[in-house]
């Protein structure tokens, strides 16, 4: 957390610096501080975990304020129900400010198994209109094989015994609560 607050302090050092001399009203949207070298890692890490083409393309990331209060972050596809939903991993942007950047980032990495598990149920292919997704993944052995060791990935980073003991619950927990998912 206090790595986090230092690197929030420093974005807003480094904008101040860069406008001090401007004349005009600017209105920043910095990148949220998320440490996108380590979702990279998950992203391999599922990818061979899951036996995907080595090529395929990543999940757009995006920022977005319509994410359901219940939730704290989603994937999406366009499917027969809805068709012109786009292809993309949503994150609340409250969710970045109230969870620990951790946790931030294993929800990441629990949204990108998502992804890949509605992928491979699609034969990999990302031209698709719409894509159909039956396959419950919370409970599904290997869904929860690889967001564990997704919080493992983590911990060989940061060796924080606790961070890694709240993404087990979370593993637990999504298929408790969300079996349908
Ligand atoms: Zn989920």
């Amino acid at each position: 957390m206090l790595i986090n607050r230092f690197y929030m302090l420093l974005l807003l050092f480094v904008s101040q610096y860069v406008f001090a001399g401007s004349q005009i009203l600017v209105i920043e949207n910095p990148p949220p501080p998320i440490d996108l070298t380590l979702v990279n890692r998950l992203w391999e890490y599922a990818k061979k975990e899951m036996g995907a083409p080595n090529n395929i393309a990543p999940p757009k990331i995006t920022l977005d304020w319509n994410v359901p209060k219940y939730a704290r972050m989603g994937t999406q596809f366009p499917t027969i129900e809805i068709p012109d939903m786009p292809i993309q991993i949503s994150i609340a942007p409250r969710t970045i400010d109230s969870e620990d950047r951790l946790i931030v980032i294993w929800g990441l990495g629990h949204e990108i198994t998502h992804y890949l598990f509605a992928l491979q149920e699609n034969g990999w292919d990302l031209t698709l209109k719409v894509f159909s997704i039956k396959r419950r993944h919370h409970c599904d052995p290997e869904f929860k094989r690889i967001t564990r060791g997704m919080a493992q990935e983590l911990w060989n980073v940061y060796h924080s015994d606790d961070i890694r003991g709240k993404m087990f619950e979370e593993v637990i927990r999504s298929c408790a609560n969300f079996p349908q998912q």
